[in-house]
């Protein structure tokens, strides 16, 4: 049997565009992953992307009703412009009206750690909570920053950039053009540099985080990210006053290797009040695109349907890795 009503999300990353055709009761009903762009290569790529899940639902009988595209960048998402997104080459690309020339329904755009953020607050780690504060880290640190209920996006689709906090004053120059960027010191790519850097050895993070009994260059790459991270989620804290931090992305893997120094870091700068819950991502790679799911849901008028979704009872993480192109 199949559904009546589907939505097309669409997960745009910084190495792959994944993309899923999500029956509206939440059952992965197809995926297809592609290799992401640069510039308007990428554009027709998420355009192909959505083209192939409308027709495959099609072919399944169902109707499309909505699309959700999510995108690293400056993504403004009340007129679903990306503003500015250096991965991939844009400016001003107007990601509805692209996807609109494709579809015949309404096509929501947001950014991937927000969106992200939202669905770790709809189906995982902080299900239920109105405050909290999601990091992502990966190659680099973006944060989703939500406040009863809502993700904040800033004056234009900025804010959550706390990879590009300034941890130490003067400190090692980020590509970003500034100093002692919180990124340059704890994200995947900041770690792997600095271990290269003592070193003279290249190392991916995770091999870095497996190598702190006996290297003595690892543990102390590890602690000082792990202490970059602690400020970072200190100033956050004070702003915002979470009740929970989650960690997620590719270093969310580490688990206690990295939560269990960070938490004592948080503890240690924190003096006048109690830190918050710091736990790890409970939807693991997949929640991009269930953000992006979400934000489809909610460009059909069924977001209500969506947060009722039992992802245990649908397979929506499952299905979306096994179920093939
Ligand atoms: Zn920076």
């Amino acid at each position: 049997m199949s559904p009546h009503e589907a939505v097309v999300a669409v997960d745009i990353g910084g190495t792959t565009t994944k993309s899923a055709l999500v029956g509206v009761d939440g059952r992965i009903l197809a995926t297809d992953v592609r290799a992401t762009e640069h510039g308007e290569a990428a554009q027709r790529a998420v355009s192909a992307a959505t083209a192939t899940q409308a027709s495959r639902a099609r072919t399944l009988g169902a109707r499309v009703v909505g699309a959700g595209v999510v995108s690293p960048g400056i993504i403004d998402e009340a007129s679903g412009v990306v503003r500015y997104a250096s991965n991939l080459g844009w400016r001003g690309v107007s990601l509805r009206d692209l996807l609109t020339t494709v579809l015949d329904a309404p096509v929501g755009v947001g950014h991937d750690a927000r969106s992200a953020g939202i669905a770790e607050g709809v189906f995982g780690a902080v299900r239920g909570q109105a405050s909290y504060v999601h990091v992502s880290i990966g190659t680099g640190i973006a944060a989703s920053l939500v406040v009863a209920g809502r993700a904040v996006s800033g004056h234009e689709g900025g804010a959550g950039e706390l990879g590009h906090t300034p941890v130490h004053p003067g400190g090692e120059p980020c590509p970003c053009g500034q100093r002692g960027c919180l990124e340059v010191y704890a994200s995947g790519a900041g770690l792997a540099r600095r271990y290269e850097q003592r070193t003279g050895t290249a190392r991916t993070a995770a091999q870095v985080a497996a190598r702190l009994e006996e290297d003595r260059a690892a543990g102390e790459v590890w602690s000082e990210g792990a202490r970059a991270l602690a400020l970072g989620l200190a100033t956050c804290t004070q702003l915002l006053d979470p009740q929970t931090i989650v960690i997620a992305g590719g270093l969310a893997q580490a688990g206690d290797l990295l939560l269990a120094p960070v938490r004592a870091g948080l503890a240690e700068l924190l003096r006048w009040r109690e830190a918050p819950t710091l736990v790890v991502t409970t939807l693991g790679t997949d929640a991009a695109r269930l953000g992006a799911a979400l934000v489809a849901m909610q460009a059909a008028g069924l977001a209500d349907r969506a947060a009722a979704w039992d992802l245990g009872a649908t397979g929506v993480p499952a299905g979306a890795g096994a179920a093939g192109g």
